[in-house]
């Protein structure tokens, strides 16, 4: 745990403010997806966003991470300009979003692309990045030579690189079985709790409630129909945030 000054770790890092989205027409005719969302990320949180499939939690993440404008209300990232190196957000797709015809470490620096970083830097930061997620020698292989487990590794390596202050994850492990997806989990859990990664707080879509439980600190429930935060539940349960056994990681 990386210790915070206590005027920090008061300050939300982002907010969302009576968020409304609609697809389509602001109207009847027009699809009320989010309606009146409000909800806050703090630093050295990880916080779980539960709810039904098509409840609207994949555009609530995407309007967080900019992809969307909301049709109504405000959302804030709050940056520490000058006290950490990490800075906005970054998102863990459900399908990994990988560009097939890219290999591994371009895949990752594609995520600096964007951030004027020079080649040389680029390549030292994918390759740091790259070994961090565990795909040490993976650097040249292309997604479809690697496992399901692997592509999110890397999806998650093309999100750090960038040194996101959040980490938005989007179900991140529901296309994975289920001991690949607790190793990931896990592996990801090890990572925060050493304070290997340099994000600040991690939002975490997904429907399963033990996943939920076992990563989060704060689980907010989320209805459909339209999507809202209706609860919020804290989990004070010890986390079981212990390496998982050699043997099974071969399996
Ligand atoms: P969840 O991630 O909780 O499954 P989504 O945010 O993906 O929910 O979708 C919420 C609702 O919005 C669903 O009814 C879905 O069909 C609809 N929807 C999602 N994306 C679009 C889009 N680009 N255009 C129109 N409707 C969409
Ligand atoms: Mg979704």
């Amino acid at each position: 745990m990386t210790l915070i000054a206590p005027e920090r770790a008061e300050a939300n890092l982002v907010e969302v403010r009576g968020v409304k989205h609609f697809y389509g027409k602001r109207d009847s005719a027009g699809l009320l997806v989010l309606d009146d969302v409000d909800l806050t990320l703090r630093p050295n949180e990880i916080v779980g966003l539960l709810g039904r499939s098509g409840s609207g939690k994949s555009t609530l993440l995407r309007t967080i991470a900019g992809l969307i404008r909301p049709t109504e209300g405000k959302v804030t990232i709050k940056d520490m300009p000058g006290e950490d190196s990490a800075h906005g957000v970054a998102m863990v797709f459900q399908s990994f979003a990988l560009f097939p015809w890219l290999t591994v470490q371009q895949n990752v620096e594609l995520g600096l692309e964007a951030q004027g970083v020079s080649p040389e830097e680029r390549r030292k930061r994918a390759l740091a990045a790259i070994d961090l997620i565990g795909l040490d020698g993976f650097e040249n292989a292309y997604p479809k030579e690697l496992s399901g487990g692997m592509r999110q590794r890397v999806g998650l390596a093309r999100a750090l690189v960038v040194q996101p202050s959040v980490l938005l994850m989007d179900e991140p492990f529901s296309a994975l079985d289920v001991l690949t997806a607790e190793t990931l989990r896990t592996d990801l859990l090890d990572l925060w709790c050493e304070g290997r990664m340099p994000i600040r707080s991690i939002l975490i879509v997904t429907h399963n409630i033990e996943e939920a439980v076992l990563m989060c600190d704060r689980i907010l429930v989320f209805s459909s129909n339209p999507g809202r935060v209706i609860a919020e539940i804290k989990v004070d349960m010890p986390q079981p945030r212990k390496r998982l056994d050699p043997a099974f990681r071969a399996l």
